[in-house]
């Protein structure tokens, strides 16, 4: 294949579309032209190359808690399938699952959407994949506000849609500036994309921050998308709330995202649900119904499980992630050379480490940018973390802390060391 290009930052991964032997009955598709790989995943696949080589890799690189499910959860999905959950189930989830997640929702959200607004996918991810099939065309704008999850723009760009990107700073918290967000929004934009807390900074909303923005919002005809997939994860007792809460007359244009993935420590059980107004629910309904059908079964047993499990059960893993969160943040700030804020949730740390590049390492190297860092910590260090530039932040990088304290002292000092050896 003649591979086009590479965007993922320091070489990793896929080099784009081509063609097969030259022949065009056999070319793929331009719409792959506008898309790379997950950079997260293409940095995790390099790492596993390393442990199977038999090194000890510290990895900061995915974006997954590291506790295994609850065994109650996945004992309710077993006997769920001895009883017979074996088959298809409506393409927006079995009905239980769904008033599950409509009492989760007046639980947490304090919102009262009705079950019909509920369409449960193989992940959160499918969601948003759903979400820009039905939504997005060309000549569409979607405002992201970076950095941003690695597949927000992908999945725009997919449908051909351009989107638009609002920079943030360290300084201002990693957050989306009112002011800057009125200055993006056209006639052109379909949606804007906010996800609180974040990936990969952690940032998160305040109730206040959140009506700033929708007053920005509430004259300009666009959907409003919310990731709230971490919203069970902040931390320091942060108030956490979604904007339709804040803003209840913006619903009739606002979707929920959200899943068990995080919260619940399911990511590979894969489901996720969108809580949209009736009609969008329905187009993503039929999206689903002729790509997927329905999410797997005993999954979704598994996750109604999750969710009808007290929140007491998941507050030490909570409590956990604060605690590394504390311990890695301190620990990088002692690191000459990286700038890091503390982050109200997720799991991530998210820092500026632009004092690096442009030093040799004693190898030689010169660390060009953050994807060449990122590959020497990983090579060097054996510590994996993703380069900011997936994120659309370049000079950064993203430590995903699921992993255990006792890791993260021990990364931490590699790094110290590698760092202290740079010219
Ligand atoms: N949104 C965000 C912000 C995420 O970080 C992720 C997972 N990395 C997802 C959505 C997708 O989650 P899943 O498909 O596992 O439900």
């Amino acid at each position: 294949m003649g591979g086009k290009r590479s965007r993922v930052p320091g070489g990793v991964g896929w080099s784009g579309p081509g063609r097969l032997a030259g022949k065009m009955s056999l070319n793929f598709s331009r719409r792959l032209d506008a898309i790379a790989p997950s950079a997260t995943l293409a940095m995790n696949t390099r790492s596993l190359r390393l442990r199977e080589a038999g090194h000890k890799v510290f990895s900061f690189g995915v974006g997954e808690p590291d506790f295994p499910t609850p065994t109650w959860i996945i004992d309710a999905a077993y006997e769920a399938t001895k009883k017979g959950a074996t088959r298809y189930t409506p393409v927006s989830g079995t009905t239980t699952l769904r008033k599950a997640i409509l009492e989760a929702t007046q639980t947490y959200r304090r919102w009262s959407p009705t079950a019909d607004m509920i369409t449960v996918s193989s992940g959160a991810k499918q969601v948003l994949f759903n979400l820009a099939m039905v939504l997005y065309e060309p000549g569409d704008e979607v405002i992201i506000p970076a950095p941003y999850w690695v597949s927000y723009p992908e999945q725009v760009r997919l449908v051909g849609a351009t989107p638009v990107f609002i920079p943030s700073t360290l300084e201002r918290g990693w957050k989306l500036d009112p002011a800057d967000l009125a200055r993006a929004l056209s006639p052109k934009t379909k949606a804007v994309i906010l996800c609180t807390p974040s990936n990969p900074t952690g940032a998160a909303y305040t109730p206040a921050e959140l009506a700033a923005i929708a007053d920005v919002l509430r004259p300009h005809d666009c959907w409003i998308v919310l990731d709230e997939i971490y919203a069970s994860l902040v931390y320091d007792g942060f108030d956490q709330r979604s904007l339709v809460a804040v803003a209840p007359d913006l619903a009739p244009r606002v979707v929920i995202i959200d899943g068990v993935s995080k919260t619940f420590a399911m990511t590979g059980w894969r489901v996720g649900w969108s809580i949209a107004p009736i009609p969008l629910s329905k187009a993503m309904d039929m999206v689903q119904s002729q790509g997927a059908t329905s999410t797997a079964t005993p999954a979704q047993w598994a996750a109604l499980e999750a969710l009808r499990s007290p929140a007491l059960e998941f507050e030490q893993m909570r409590s956990l992630f604060q605690l590394r969160r504390d311990r890695l943040v301190e620990g990088l700030r002692a690191i000459p050379g990286v700038r890091c804020g503390v982050p109200e949730g997720a799991f991530y740390a998210f820092c500026d480490i632009t004092e690096w590049i442009g030093r040799r390492t004693p190898e030689g190297t010169v660390l060009t940018d953050d994807g060449v860092v990122a590959a020497w910590l990983l090579d060097q260090a054996h510590v994996a973390v993703v380069p900011g530039t997936a994120f659309g932040a370049p000079g950064h990088m993203r430590l995903s802390y699921a992993v255990s304290v006792e890791n993260i002292d021990k990364a931490l000092a590699r790094i110290g060391d590698a760092v202290a050896m740079l010219e």
